[in-house]
């Protein structure tokens, strides 16, 4: 008997099957991407609106698997935390970045903060702050050049046992921010209880910029509030020029995105671009 329905269930049967066997893929071969260089560190520029200047990076994972092609941070980020092995790709990313800085440093380049995300299971498992602390050791890099990146949505499930973390990488030398700020429920909530050194403020505010009138007045809301409270600002997922100057206007410290640069490696192209917009 074939109709409609059996059609309809086949199809999300054969999705499921996909989405299974992916996640298993995934969850086998975190060690071997990591080994082979399938995994690799893509870093997309912050400028500083003042100056117009690049003033750092944030480090974002990228996977190109030999059968998959590229796949989606948001499929393996979510599979490994749910595997609880996300830590073993921060880990990497930690390590990877400082020893890029190292190298960068070593070429006679400026040296330039880079920042990682760090995830909610992070915190739950090992011991990051000590996992970093070692990195930078061993690179013999300062402190100051790496900074860690969590999400506010983090904070809402065990806030008490999360402020002591935060505050060990903040004792320890470390900068904090606040990923993806304005997304979530408690933000306000978050930043009351929290001391963060740097607010991320989440790109849908960016995203209606055009029609969206209200967006922009909350945009300077924000902006205004962190300043009270004695916190810097980025902007997220900025595009155009106009967005640029709004946040500029604004007194946003600081602007990510597409019109500065995309997440790229660490190639020739990347190096070409450090040193045009390094000054
Ligand atoms: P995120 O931390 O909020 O990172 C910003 C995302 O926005 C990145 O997506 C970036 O490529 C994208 N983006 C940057 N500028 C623009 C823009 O102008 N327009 C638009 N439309 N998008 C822009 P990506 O790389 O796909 O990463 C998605 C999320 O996955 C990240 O969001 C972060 O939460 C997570 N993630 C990525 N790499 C890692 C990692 O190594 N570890 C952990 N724990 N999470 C990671
Ligand atoms: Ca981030
Ligand atoms: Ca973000
Ligand atoms: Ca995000």
């Amino acid at each position: 008997i074939k109709n409609k329905y059996t059609e309809v269930y086949r199809f999300f049967d054969e999705e499921l099957v996909n989405i299974v066997t992916k996640q298993k893929y995934i969850v086998d071969n975190i060690d071997n991407a990591i080994k082979r260089k399938d995994l690799r560190v893509y870093y997309q520029p912050v400028f500083c609106t003042k100056t117009g200047t690049l003033c750092g990076f944030e480090a974002l994972s990228r996977w190109k698997d030999p059968t998959y092609g590229f796949l989606s941070p948001a499929d393996y980020i979510v599979t490994l935390e749910e595997y609880r092995l996300i830590h073993k790709l921060d880990q990497f990313m930690i390590k990877s970045i400082c020893r890029d800085i190292r190298f960068m440093l070593d070429e006679g380049f400026k040296a330039v903060p880079v920042s990682v995300n760090l995830s909610r299971i992070d915190f739950e498992l090992g011991d990051m702050v000590t996992y970093l602390d070692k990195c930078v050791e061993k690179y013999n890099i300062d402190k100051s050049l790496v900074h860690v990146e969590i999400t506010e949505t983090v904070l809402m499930e065990n806030p008490n046992d999360l402020k002591f973390q935060i505050e060990k990488f903040q004792n320890r030398g470390f900068e904090v921010w606040m990923d993806d700020f304005g997304s979530g429920y408690s933000s306000f909530n978050v930043l009351k209880d929290f001391d963060f050194d740097m607010l991320k403020i989440d790109m849908l505010f960016m995203k209606d910029f055009e029609k969206n009138k209200k967006a922009k007045k909350i945009l300077a809301a924000i902006v205004e509030m962190a300043k009270t409270i004695g916190i810097s600002t980025v902007a997220e997922g900025v595009e155009t020029q106009e967005q640029f100057e709004f946040l500029r206007t604004v007194g946003c410290d600081r602007a990510q995105g597409y019109l500065f640069g995309k997440p790229t490696p660490m190639n020739d192209e990347f190096f070409d671009f450090f040193t045009k917009t390094m000054r």
